[in-house]
């Protein structure tokens, strides 16, 4: 048999500015490229393996679950293949089919999908109205001592930290506290967060956290992080009967290979960049400011903006897209004349995306060209 033409190359998204929020905070720093390389074998973390993948120490795979563990505030830290199976792993170890999860109204759909694989109830704590769509701790209070009242149990507290629709901060601290003053386990999705901004499990009252290699720490991924308080240690990483090394709920072993080598190589570069979440926030802040100079672009979720990921509504943009010949694809084009990609094709009515780990320069240039697109076709809007 002869394979068609699969064309595996990314020189269009390599050589622009791509403003694709999923994407901002996956990208390998040059050590963590190496160590692709190092580890593009199949099974190549196997090597020195004693029966289990988060006991190897050559390379030292052990050393770093102990300092990713220390860097979220959590007792234990294994890998697993992204935030949705940590999730998954946390809600089979702890519920049994029929029991509830509590989530927020802005949770992503893998938290939807681990509750229903695991034959859960799911009870949402509603967001505020449009434009802010804020999950506060009050909203959680609210529904437990409803269902409270209804005499229904909770098996499981979960919050999206930050959510991937508008990318608004949830007040972790606060609804642990809830979950915790309720006697309920609390899983905090950090997908969006761990790797970009600080993280304090225990702090916050957090007893599981998951987080995304390839979303936020700069890893190639498949690969996410669960991080364990040891009072579920027991219970979560519970050995096999069978073969008693093996960690049932991670089947053995999770995500390994070039996924957990990048990941690894990429941990001195996230501490780092974590230090610097300020400045990203800033950075946004002034993006956003720029970008509101268009007539009618403005930013949805709570402001002033607290993340990287931004969804602006842009009716302005949408008016001209019903006149202009490309229809909405004009705007696709014409910032991929100035370079920058990310933005769907014909997406004109609102969009998400995010500038971060661009330089302020960067920012400016593509602010400006946004503005030059809006002024170039002024006379077509509405
Ligand atoms: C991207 C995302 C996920 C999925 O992460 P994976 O590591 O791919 O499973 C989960 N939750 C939120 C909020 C996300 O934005």
């Amino acid at each position: 048999m002869k394979c068609q033409d699969y064309s595996l190359n990314r020189q269009t998204e390599r050589e622009n500015l791509n403003l694709n929020p999923l994407q901002r905070g996956g990208v390998l720093p040059p050590e963590s490229r190496q160590a692709l390389y190092e580890f593009s074998d199949g099974y190549s973390i196997c090597d020195y393996c004693a029966g289990r993948l988060d006991q190897i120490s050559k390379p030292s795979i052990n050393s770093f679950l102990e300092d990713m563990a220390s860097f979220i505030g959590a007792d234990h830290a294994r890998t697993v293949h992204g935030a949705r199976e940590g999730k998954f792993a946390v809600m089979h170890a702890l519920c049994r089919p029929g029991d509830t999860v509590l989530m927020d109204g802005n949770a992503h759909y893998t938290s939807h999908l681990a509750a229903e694989r695991n034959g859960l109830n799911i009870v949402e704590v509603p967001s505020s109205d449009d434009p802010e769509y804020r999950i506060d701790a009050e909203g959680y209070q609210e529904t437990l001592d409803e269902l409270n009242d209804m005499g229904e149990d909770v098996s499981l507290v979960l919050l999206t930290h930050v959510d991937g629709d508008y990318g608004n901060v949830t007040d972790a601290r606060a609804i642990g506290k809830i979950a915790h003053d309720s006697g309920i386990p609390f899983l905090l999705n950090c997908a969006y967060s761990m790797g970009r901004m600080p993280i304090d499990a225990e702090k916050w009252n957090v007893d599981f956290v998951v987080g995304s290699g390839h979303k936020s720490m700069a890893a190639s991924g498949p690969i996410g992080i669960l991080g364990v308080q040891e009072e579920w240690a027991d219970m979560v990483l519970k050995r096999s009967n069978r073969h008693q090394v093996k960690e049932l709920e991670m089947m053995g072993c999770s995500s390994r290979g070039a996924p957990i080598a990048t990941l690894m190589a990429s941990l001195p570069h996230i501490i780092d960049r974590v230090n610097q979440w300020d400045v990203e926030v800033e950075k946004t802040r002034y993006f956003v400011s720029e970008m509101e100079k268009i007539s009618g672009v403005r930013q949805i979720g709570v402001r002033p903006t607290e993340h990287d990921l931004i969804r602006f509504e842009t009716p302005f943009f949408h008016s001209i897209a019903g006149k202009h010949p490309r229809k909405g694809f004009y705007l696709y084009e014409e910032l991929k004349k100035r370079n920058i990609v990310g933005i769907k094709r014909g997406q004109t009515q609102w969009f998400k995306c995010s500038t971060y780990g661009y330089s302020q320069e960067q920012v400016h240039y593509i602010a400006n060209s946004f503005g030059e697109i809006a002024a170039k076709y002024r006379e077509m809007a509405d």
